[in-house]
């Protein structure tokens, strides 16, 4: 039996990967819904090549276009973030991957957790914004989250037969980002085209902008601390600069297990999609003697200071990593529009967790107008 797969964010660098997946393997695996939210030309083109049965664009707007585009085939199209969560909470599809970047993948991803539906999670800001109710939710319905970022893959992997076995710590991986090693004097002056240049991975913007602050670091803590279930002091961040240990665990005997292979999304992607299988596959093979050492470093906290901000945010709890959040996707945003500077993005996060309102036990609303209100908060800062 083929699983259907529901790609929701077809269209991004997640999505994109996904369909190589799943066209590299198509006796396993068919793409049964694709999602885009305004890129309607490589939905299109996406849509006529695969022959999902339903294509949903998040953007009503585009509703006509995509319509008419695909009228001559057997595709289903609908339109709004109520298409998204109807169809994330329906029997259609066997595995949802969550590729939406940011907030707004939460409800989707919510409303399939809900219906103990098979998720395999990219969108970490769902669990960085609302990781409670959606681990909650996900023990209620039975739903699996498994998890696409490579860390939380690697952990995943880590994890295989250890059920028994309580964990001491994990251990973190970060590349460092493309600005590793650089100051506050250099940093200062950084645009968002040298910003988006990983040395390791290809990525969206939204992530690439993150990595080189070092929240999306942050952010990884707190999507940790949800999918296996860690206290605040087991999370531990490393800096490996070469990306080839993607994470490891620590068990309470001192024994670690470590993850690694050459940096490629495909196989995390392929990983989630598959399992409990492996699939054998062509992808570039690590040759150890290609990285005769493995560095090991402590990130930079009073330099990438957004790393500090997001630990601290996850510490307090309550809504204070919802904050982090929308404050930072803002400044993420101006930074790509170049209306602020690289420093000024940990600033105004910092202020808006100062200000907006500690809420201790918040519920599916509270985090929604805890967005709206720290969006509209951040946009004060910068024109
Ligand atoms: P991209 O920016 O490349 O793609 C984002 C996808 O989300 C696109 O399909 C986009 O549609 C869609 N989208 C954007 N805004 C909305 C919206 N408001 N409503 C519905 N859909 C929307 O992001 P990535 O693929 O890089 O990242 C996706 C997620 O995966 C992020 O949460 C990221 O942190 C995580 N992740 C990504 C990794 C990577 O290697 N890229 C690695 C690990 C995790 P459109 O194209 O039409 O705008
Ligand atoms: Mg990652």
């Amino acid at each position: 039996m083929k699983k259907r797969i529901a790609i929701y964010g077809s269209t991004g660098s997640i999505g994109r990967q996904a369909l190589e997946v799943i066209a590299e393997n198509p006796d396993q695996f068919i793409a049964e819904i694709l999602t885009a939210h305004s890129n309607t030309d490589l939905l299109i083109q996406q849509a006529v090549q695969f022959q999902p049965n339903v294509v949903i664009v998040s953007d009503e707007l585009k509703y006509e276009q995509v319509k008419s585009a695909l009228s001559g085939h057997p595709i289903k199209v609908f339109a709004g973030e109520a298409s998204l969560i109807e169809i994330a909470g329906s029997d259609m599809y066997d595995i949802l991957l969550a590729g939406i970047v940011g907030y707004a993948g939460l409800s989707s991803t919510l409303a399939a957790v809900e219906q103990g539906k098979c998720v395999a999670l990219a969108n970490k800001e769902t669990l960085v914004v609302a990781g409670d109710i959606v681990s909650a939710a996900a023990k209620k319905s039975g739903a699996l989250l498994i998890p696409v970022d490579s860390e939380h893959s690697a952990i995943f992997q880590c994890l295989v037969g250890e059920a028994h076995n309580p964990i001491e710590k994990i251990i973190l991986t970060a590349s460092g980002g493309p600005f590793l090693g650089k100051k506050p004097n250099y940093l200062i002056n950084v645009k968002k085209d040298h910003a988006l240049q990983h040395p390791n991975w290809t990525m969206g913007a939204k992530i690439s902008i993150d990595s080189a602050t070092l929240m999306n670091k942050g952010l990884e803590m707190i999507e940790a601390k949800w999918l296996f279930d860690l206290q605040n002091e087991q999370i531990e961040v490393l800096v490996h600069s070469q990306s080839i240990i993607h994470s490891m665990v620590q068990f309470e005997d001192g024994s670690i297990k470590a993850q690694m292979g050459l940096p490629d999304m495909k196989l995390p992607i392929q990983y989630a999609l598959a399992w409990p299988k492996r699939l054998k596959n062509d992808f570039k093979r690590l040759n150890f003697k290609n990285y005769p050492s493995l560095t090991f470093e402590s990130a930079d906290t009073k330099t990438f200071r957004n790393l500090a901000l997001a630990k601290e945010a996850m510490f307090k709890g309550g809504n204070a990593p919802c904050v982090l959040n929308a404050a930072n996707e803002v400044v993420v945003d101006a930074f790509l529009k170049n209306k602020i500077g690289f420093l000024e993005m940990s600033d105004i996060i910092e202020q808006c967790l100062e200000k907006v309102a500690f809420i201790e036990k918040p519920g599916l609303q509270d985090y929604k107008d805890c967005n709206t209100e720290t969006r509209a908060l951040a946009a004060t800062f910068f024109k």
